[in-house]
């Protein structure tokens, strides 16, 4: 990468994209919504039943300039989705800005390993016991969204929800390769606890993207 790009990325002008598509969104809050999705590449966070390790590293991803993407974007959805690796190991403020100023609605699934940047009208954070969120992000998330990949996660999934704001929707969903052993210990778990809401992948039961 040359320099004049190097300074680019850091600025979050240029980002390496992984992919981009136009979809429905399959998992919580806005589950059955058009969405058009934008995959940025890296992530070092390391979920070891990780659906997209392809995205880990951000080299294999072209640096594409965020206004071609926010372009591509606006022919689709009004719903847009920022998605990774881990968007925010990337400065997102001037891809989010420009989608807002086109009137899109911005929402990122994140980790929240790295510290917060970017406009957002939804921010699902999704932590992960390998890199914990940074503390900043608890108040600010709409949506808590725990994967369940074995029984101990649901101690984890707690501890989590005792730090976001009282209006984050929790979500309780079942890691994909787990999903049969899992599913019946969630339902049997949100009816007990009915605070906490199932996400389901849809998006895969359905065989889309
Ligand atoms: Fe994969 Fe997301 Fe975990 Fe990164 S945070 S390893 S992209 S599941």
């Amino acid at each position: 990468m040359d320099i004049k790009t190097k300074e680019l990325v850091n600025k979050g002008i240029m980002l390496p994209l992984m992919e981009e598509f136009y979809t429905i969104q399959g998992e919580g809050n806005h589950t059955g919504t058009a969405a058009y999705f934008i995959r940025v590449g890296g992530c070092d966070v390391g979920c070891h039943w990780c659906d997209v390790k392809e995205s880990w590293d951000a080299n294999l991803h072209p640096p594409t300039h965020a206004d071609v993407i926010v372009e591509n974007a606006n022919k689709y959805a009004k719903t847009i989705v920022i998605t990774g690796g881990e968007p925010l190991m990337w400065d997102m403020q001037y891809l989010t800005a420009s989608l807002q100023n086109k009137g899109l609605q911005t929402h990122i699934e994140t980790s929240g390993a790295y510290p917060l940047s970017g406009q957002w009208n939804w921010i699902c954070l999704s932590p992960k016991k390998t890199k914990l969120p940074l503390e900043d992000i608890y108040e600010e998330a709409h949506e808590l969204k725990m994967i369940i990949h074995n029984k101990s996660d649901f101690d984890f999934a707690e501890q989590q929800a005792a730090k976001v704001s009282k209006k984050c929707t929790l979500y309780l969903q079942p890691e994909w390769s787990k999903k049969e052993a899992m599913t019946p210990m969630i339902v049997d778990y949100v009816m007990k606890n009915p605070q906490w809401k199932i996400s389901l992948q849809t998006h895969k039961y359905l065989n889309i993207p």
